[in-house]
């Protein structure tokens, strides 16, 4: 269901994500690991200082938490509100059952107006659609214009994180990339000299285009309105200049009441970026004069999960990103490594959703710190909705034949306090004479990236009969 417009390498023969694999691969880079980490770590202390600016933060990410919860229970009638009143509004609704359907309407749209030029921003959803290859396939040209999202498209990658799509490329990266595709001078990496060429390169794209396409941050069912944030104008460009223009949408991206928007947007640019709001957020109630505007509504798998009584709650997300800026493991693995539109740990739990076999290891992405559950601005369980996850992949049977191995020879032996007994005196004594290397290698995978630990003189049954005279 999923499509990409490049071939991941984390995706093996058999097709599944091989999630510690590509891991393994980034981390081979040590600097840029570690300056991948240090830079979304430097967001994330960014977003604690804007939070502990806003008196009764905790108290607004409850009731942020809240009318979510409440919306997507009554999604069924915000969903017919907000038709009706965007009708209302001059603009054409359609309704998407999967990424095939949403990208046959959007092409049908196009088709219609003789349209073959696309300007695109701020939209994840079209990238979970495949909507990119899709269209190039049919003769259409598609330009990203977030600048982050148009350097990963030149490089012919995804975005690496939902917020910032080329966090992991180096300033260099981009200027060699400019180079290549945008014919800037050879060696240029100066951040503002790159963006001058990439406004320059994009503002004739946006001048050319028959068609815009963006993404919605927030559908207001009361008033048939939608709110678009950026940070780049890009969007609000194209809405200002191309004939047409096309909204897709989430089906869970709908919120009750106008009024509901202030509590949101506090929220989002704080949690994403640290900024106390996003440089756009623009409001549309409308089409402008001669102007055709189509809202595509896409569930995709949305109303599988909602049906899903341990995971719907993970249809809260407003996709701010403080999830993955907090997470050790996305910190030092980088987003492709999911092989996934939406990465870390809200993607860990929204993509098994879509195919468990396929994503099986997206769950174990975790140190299950809850460092994520902390940010999230709506209050998603993730780290306990990640567990859960991990109990559906081993019920499921979709784990590797050692781990499977591994997890039954560990309940034999936890099961067994004797054996527990003799296998824990075993392993204090081969700690104490196997050479630390020789040690690590022992315990296999598990080992490879881990100190070998200081054996005890004694097991901690032997210590507590001793110190605390009770039969431990
Ligand atoms: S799960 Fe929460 S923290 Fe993560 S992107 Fe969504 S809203 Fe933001």
């Amino acid at each position: 269901m999923t499509q990409r417009s490049f071939e991941l390498p984390v995706v093996g023969a058999s097709g599944r994500v091989d999630h510690p694999a590509a891991a393994a691969a980034f981390n081979a880079d040590v600097a840029r690991t570690e300056w991948h980490d240090a830079s979304l770590w430097f967001v994330r202390e960014k977003r604690d200082r804007a939070a502990s600016t806003v008196p009764g933060w905790e108290e607004l990410r409850a009731r942020a938490s809240a009318i979510k919860e409440h919306a997507l229970t009554h999604l069924d009638e915000y969903l017919v509100q907000f038709e009706a009143n965007a009708t209302r509004n001059g603009m054409q609704v359609h309704w998407a059952r999967d990424a095939d359907e949403h990208n046959r309407i959007v092409h049908g749209i196009l088709s219609a107006q003789g349209a073959s030029r696309l300007v695109k921003s701020k939209s994840m959803l079209t990238e979970e659609c495949g909507l990119n290859p899709y269209l190039e396939a049919r003769g259409i040209e598609v330009v990203d214009t977030d600048l982050g999202e148009r350097i990963v498209q030149l490089r012919g990658e995804g975005p690496s994180h939902i917020v910032m799509p080329a966090i992991h490329l180096r300033k260099e990266e981009v200027g060699d990339t400019f180079h290549d595709h945008l014919g800037t001078p050879a060696g240029l990496a100066e951040p503002n000299a790159l963006a001058a060429a990439a406004r320059e390169h994009l503002r004739q794209r946006f001048l050319a285009a028959d068609c815009t396409l963006t993404g919605i941050n927030f559908a207001i069912a009361e008033t048939g309105g939608f709110v678009v944030c950026t940070n780049e104008g890009n969007a609000d460009l194209g809405m200002a200049l191309a004939p047409i223009h096309i909204a897709s949408v989430g089906i869970e991206k709908i919120i009750p009441r106008v009024e509901d928007l202030g509590v949101f947007l506090r929220l989002l640019a704080r949690s994403a970026t640290g900024q106390a709001v996003t440089a756009y957020s623009t409001h549309v109630h409308g089409p402008r004069e001669g102007q055709a505007l189509h809202v595509v509504l896409v569930d995709n798998g949305r109303t599988r999960q909602l049906a899903r009584e341990e995971f719907w709650r993970s249809l809260k997300c407003i996709r701010c990103g403080a999830c993955m800026n907090t997470c050790p493991i996305y910190r030092r693995s980088g987003g492709h490594s999911y092989g996934s539109t939406v990465p870390g740990p809200i993607g860990s739990v929204l993509t098994p959703g879509l195919d468990l076999d396929r994503y099986a290891t997206l769950p174990f992405a975790s140190t299950l710190c809850g460092s994520c559950t902390a940010v999230c601005p709506v209050m998603i369980d993730l780290d306990t909705q990640l567990f859960r996850w991990r109990q559906r992949v081993v019920e499921n049977g979709h784990v590797s034949l050692a781990k499977r191995a591994s997890i039954d020879g560990a309940t034999r032996v936890l099961d067994r306090p004797r054996l527990f007994r003799l296998l824990g005196a075993v392993a204090r004594i081969g700690l104490r004479i196997l050479p630390a290397p020789l040690a690590r290698r022992a315990a296999g995978v598990w080992g490879r990236t881990r100190e070998a630990p200081v054996p005890p003189p004694q097991s901690f049954r032997a210590w507590y009969r001793r110190h605390r005279g009770g039969a431990a």
